[in-house]
């Protein structure tokens, strides 16, 4: 038993005035057959050497209990059933309705009562599968009040966003697991958040700078920190085409969070890159700047 606090106070077991001790047990019950150890909170009376419960702590208890059972049999609590909904501001009433539940059920869930795994598998798909979620959410639009449901599709749009960036930057350093060799990667690995700041400080300062001639002060960057510093800059890894030094999963860098362009008709379709709002160096060096700045100076006209 742990004391988390005492009140002086009306005592309910033994109606008489003294210090009540709020205070933690750990107990041992048997819920669906399991053995499960879980935390339940208690005044505790001194004079009577008695337990009780307030209401809220009934309520409490029994949740503490069920929640350690999903524990042990890898169930969602009732914790992280609240965050996934939390993810998208989504209110239990709607999510209930996007999922085609009844509209209790989710917040039995948040509560009382353990879900079965067919729930907890779809509710585990909400978090891991934004675009999963946005398909159903547009399927319910009709049931949910409209600036709801609008806030709702923002915000799944946005984790749709976030996780498809992820991907692409998952993809980019797969791409780079091939290239080990010290010698093509200037000795330093890929990173990936100096690629986007380097893309967005020549954006910045260069005015009209499409692809050639960015991927062109990206190589001589890199090759010329390599050069005064022993390492280059970014990490990229550049293949000699026709046109110049282009760095292995060019096309996919351009569509990261954080690359910012303007499609214009240039000849052809060109991609004019622009600085991301609030652009503000955080990962390239002084060091690096300087040889940026450099670079800028000999070809950024
Ligand atoms: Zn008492």
């Amino acid at each position: 038993m742990k004391v988390l606090q005492s009140e002086y106070k009306l005592c309910l077991s033994c109606m008489e005035k003294h210090r009540v001790d709020l205070v933690t047990v750990v107990e041992q019950n048997i819920f669906k057959g399991e053995k499960v150890d879980f935390t339940a909170v208690y005044e505790y009376c001194s004079n009577a050497d008695t337990f009780s419960e307030t209401e809220d702590m009934i309520r409490a208890n029994d949740l503490a209990l069920k929640d350690e059972y999903r524990k042990k049999t890898g169930l969602l609590t009732s914790e992280e059933i609240r965050s996934i909904r939390e993810i998208y501001g989504i209110s239990q009433k709607d999510l209930a309705t996007v999922l085609d539940w009844g509209p209790a059920t989710i917040t039995r869930y948040e509560n009382h009562q353990v879900q079965d795994t067919a729930h907890d598998d779809v509710l585990r798909t909400i978090s891991s599968n934004p675009k999963w979620f946005l398909g159903k959410l547009e399927n319910k639009e009709d049931c949910l009040p409209s600036k709801a449901y609008t806030k709702y599709r923002h915000k799944a749009k946005e984790q749709y966003s976030k996780q498809r960036n992820q991907y692409l930057r998952d993809a980019i350093y797969a791409i780079y697991a091939n290239f080990e060799d010290e010698s093509i990667t200037g000795g330093v690995g890929l990173n990936l958040d100096k690629v986007i700041e380097a893309i967005n400080y020549f954006a910045a300062k260069v005015i009209n700078l499409y692809k050639v001639k960015l991927m062109k002060m990206l190589w001589y960057a890199d090759a010329l920190n390599y050069k005064r510093h022993g390492k280059a800059i970014t990490g990229l890894v550049y293949s000699a085409l026709p046109m110049g030094a282009v760095p292995e999963g060019y096309d996919q860098i351009v569509l990261l969070d954080g690359v910012n362009f303007d499609v214009v008709l240039y000849d052809d379709i060109a991609y004019r890159f622009k600085p991301a709002p609030y652009f503000t160096v955080r990962h390239l060096s002084g060091q690096e700047i300087e040889i940026l700045d450099k670079v800028i100076l000999e070809l950024g006209d």
